[in-house]
């Protein structure tokens, strides 16, 4: 392992996002977290950012570079869902998804291309999803935009994969959440009958295998979809 690099965890306030940002911070690394709401866990450097904004995206680099140093780890964490079936889905429903999980990780990744071409090193990590290889319905609008961050990450790795840089997806499944703790028990019990493990994640399994992709470990792999699903989507 590399020691102390600056990290970069978008959506790094709660959830998955938050877990990871943990999980870097164990790892002896310096971390920023962004979000809207600049909220970060003990250790982290907390930045107010909306991924649809470049301007702000802009700012946060800038104040992260200040603060910590050039960034040479990110993990495109930021998402949010408008589920809905397809003939009932708006534009916008659509659009806001796209921006935000897919735009945003572009939005993300090139702001921070630069610096990273500069060293010559850099890790890029995309937070996909099951639901983008799998297909699930009601998440047209979800499904597109993380199938999309598949394409983002292996165009990334044919331009700049020769400059010490990777760029991996990590692909979760169900993440036991406080929102699928509340679900009925019948429900859980149909999610899990099509889960080859019989459980949910929990947060940190996914965390340690974003941390292992962006190790020194793991620098021979770039544009791969790495599941971390007990199976589910097996075949992709
Ligand atoms: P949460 O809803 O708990 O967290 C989403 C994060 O994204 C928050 O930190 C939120 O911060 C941030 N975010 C959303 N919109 C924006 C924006 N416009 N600008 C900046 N930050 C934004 O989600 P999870 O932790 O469950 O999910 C994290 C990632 O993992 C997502 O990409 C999700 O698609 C993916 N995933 C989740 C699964 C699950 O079972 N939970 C399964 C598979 C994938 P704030 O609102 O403060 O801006």
């Amino acid at each position: 392992m590399s020691d102390s690099r600056v990290v970069l965890v978008t959506g790094g306030n709660r959830g998955i996002g938050r877990k990871i940002a943990e999980a870097f911070l164990a790892a002896g690394e310096k971390v920023a977290v962004t979000s809207r709401n600049g909220d970060a866990p003990d250790g982290a450097l907390a930045v107010s950012a909306d991924v649809t904004d470049p301007d702000s995206l802009d700012a946060a680099f800038t104040r992260i570079e200040e603060e910590l140093g050039p960034v040479e780890v990110v993990v495109a964490n930021a998402g949010i869902t408008r589920d809905t079936l397809l003939m009932r889905m708006s534009d916008e429903d659509f659009d806001a998804v796209i921006n935000t999980n897919l735009g945003g990780a572009f939005r993300t990744v090139k702001r921070a291309i630069t610096g990273m071409i500069r060293a010559k090193k850099g890790r890029i990590v995309l937070i996909s999803s099951v639901s983008g290889l799998y297909g699930v319905a009601g998440q047209a609008n979800y499904s597109s935009s993380k199938a999309g961050l598949v394409g983002l990450a292996r165009s990334i790795t044919r331009e700049v994969g020769a400059r010490g840089i990777t760029a991996n997806v990590v692909a979760p499944g169900f993440v036991r959440t406080e929102m699928t703790d509340e679900l009925p028990e019948k429900q859980q019990k149909e999610y899990l009958a099509t889960i080859p493990a019989k459980r949910f994640a929990e947060a940190e399994e996914v965390a340690a295998v974003v941390r292992w992709i962006a190790s020194d470990e793991a620098s021979y792999i770039s544009g791969a979809v790495i599941p971390v699903d007990g199976g589910l989507g097996m075949g992709h």
